[in-house]
C-alpha cells in the first residue's frame, strides 16, 4: 500500500497476475459494461498490449485502445493532446478507467492525461520496463517534457492501483533491462541492506543474458516496496525522497551534455553515483572505496563505469544549473558515504562539484 494526498492505493506485484486484470478491475467497482481505454504503443502493442485488450475483451469490458509513438521524442503535450482528443471524441465519462501499460514514457503520459481529462478520471498504471517496475509507475508524479527541458510540465496524481507483472520483462532488450539495474543498485545503496545483500549474490543472474523470473520477480519486489514506503513518507519530495535522486543530478546532466543519445538512464545514473562518490570524498564525506565499490556493482551489472570520452565539467554545468531540483542557484546533493547510507547537503562550495570528472 502508499499512502497519498487522495489516499492509499496498493501495489500488487507478481508474476503471471495479468490474468487477474480484468477480475481486479469489476473487484474495483468497475462494471463490465465500462469502458476501459488501454493506453500502450506501437512496440509494446502487439508485445503485450495487445493480449491485455483481448481478455479484457473477453471478460466483458469494451476496451478503446491507444498507442503513442514510441520514444521519450514524444513524450509531448502534442502526444497528449492527440490522445485527449481521441478519448474526448469518444465521449469518455468521468467514471471510466485509463489504464497506462509500458514503460516510464507511456506511464508519464497515461498519468498526465487521467489527471487532466474531466478533471481526474481512474487511473491504474501496468510497467512493462523495469523502470516503469521499481520508479515511475509509484509515487504519483506524472508529466511531459517541454523543449525548456525534461519532465518540466505535469502533476502529481496517484493510481487507484498499481499492477506490476515481471512477465513483461521478458521481451525488454537486454540494454534496457541492465540499463534498470542501474536504478535498482541506487537503491541498494541509498538504504536497503536486504537488497543490497540480494544483489551481492545475484547481480550476475540479473544482468545475464538468459531472463532470470525468480531473481527478477524478487528484486522487483524489493525496490517497488521501497519506493513505496519512501513516497508514503514524503510525497512531494521535501526529504527522505530525494534520496531517489542519488546518481541523478549528474546523471542528468550527462544525459543532456550528449543530447540524450547514446546513453540510457540508468546508465547515465549509474556514471552519476561514481561521480557524486567523487564529490563526497572532496568533501571528506567518504574514502576512495565508495567509488571503487559502486564501480564493481557496474561492471557485475555489465553497465558502463567509465565517463564517456570527450565529455567535461564545463558541458554539464549548464544543465546542472537548470536541474528542477535546484534552488537559489544551489542543487541539493545526495552524496554516499557508504554501501547503504546517503546524506543530501546544501552546504558545499559549488567549484567541488568539479571533482565529479576525473
Ligand atoms: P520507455 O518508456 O521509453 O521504455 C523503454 C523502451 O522499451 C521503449 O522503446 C519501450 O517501447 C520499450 N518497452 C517497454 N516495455 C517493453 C517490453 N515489455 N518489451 C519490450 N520493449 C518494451 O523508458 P523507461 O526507461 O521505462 O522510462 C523512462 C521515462 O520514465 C522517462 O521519461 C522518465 O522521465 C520517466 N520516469 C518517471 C518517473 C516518475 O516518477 N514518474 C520516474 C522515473 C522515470
Ligand atoms: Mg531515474
Amino acid at each position: 500500500m502508499v499512502s497519498s494526498c487522495s489516499g492509499p492505493y496498493p501495489i500488487r506485484v507478481g508474476t503471471g497476475i495479468r490474468k487477474k486484470f480484468p477480475e481486479w478491475l469489476a473487484e474495483m467497482g468497475f462494471s463490465f459494461t465500462r469502458k476501459v481505454a488501454l493506453l500502450s504503443n506501437r512496440t509494446i502493442r502487439p508485445l503485450h498490449a495487445d493480449t491485455i485488450s483481448a481478455s479484457l475483451e473477453t471478460h466483458g469490458f469494451p476496451v478503446a485502445n491507444f498507442d503513442f509513438s514510441d520514444g521519450e521524442a514524444y513524450k509531448t503535450l502534442d502526444s497528449v493532446r492527440d490522445c485527449l482528443d481521441w478519448l474526448l471524441a469518444m465521449k469518455w465519462e468521468r467514471q471510466n478507467p485509463i489504464l497506462a501499460l509500458g514503460g516510464g514514457v507511456v506511464g508519464d503520459m497515461g498519468g498526465f492525461i487521467a489527471s487532466i481529462l474531466l478533471r481526474g478520471v481512474p487511473l491504474v498504471h501496468i510497467p512493462t520496463t523495469v523502470v516503469g517496475q521499481v520508479d515511475s509507475s509509484i509515487g504519483g508524479k506524472t508529466g511531459v517534457d517541454h523543449r525548456a527541458g525534461k519532465n518540466l510540465i505535469g502533476s502529481f496524481y496517484p493510481p487507484r492501483s498499481v499492477w506490476i507483472d515481471p512477465f513483461f520483462l521478458e521481451t525488454l532488450p537486454l540494454r534496457e533491462r541492465r540499463s534498470g539495474l542501474g536504478e535498482v543498485i541506487k537503491y541498494a545503496l541509498i538504504g536497503n541492506p536486504k537488497l543490497l545483500r540480494f544483489l551481492d549474490d545475484n547481480l550476475e543472474a540479473l544482468s545475464g543474458e538468459s531472463f532470470d523470473r525468480g531473481v527478477w520477480e524478487e528484486t522487483i519486489f524489493l525496490c517497488a516496496a521501497d519506493k513505496a514506503r519512501i513516497v508514503s513518507e514524503d510525497e512531494r519530495e521535501s526529504g527522505v525522497r530525494m534520496n531517489l535522486n542519488f546518481g541523478h543530478t549528474f546523471g542528468h546532466a550527462l544525459e543532456g551534455a550528449m543530447g540524450y543519445q547514446g546513453i540510457l538512464h540508468g546508465e547515465a545514473v549509474g556514471l552519476g553515483m561514481i561521480a557524486a562518490a567523487r564529490v563526497s570524498r572532496a568533501l571528506k564525506m567518504t574514502g576512495e572505496e565508495t567509488e571503487e565499490t559502486i564501480r564493481t556493482y557496474l561492471k557485475r551489472a555489465h553497465l558502463p563505469d567509465q565517463w564517456p570520452e570527450g565529455i567535461r565539467f564545463s558541458d554539464l554545468e549548464p544543465f546542472l544549473k537548470s536541474d528542477k531540483k535546484t534552488s537559489s542557484g544551489l542543487v541539493t546533493l545526495v552524496l554516499p558515504v557508504r554501501p547503504g547510507e546517503v546524506v543530501r547537503t546544501r552546504d558545499y562550495e559549488p567549484s567541488v562539484l568539479g571533482s565529479a570528472i576525473v
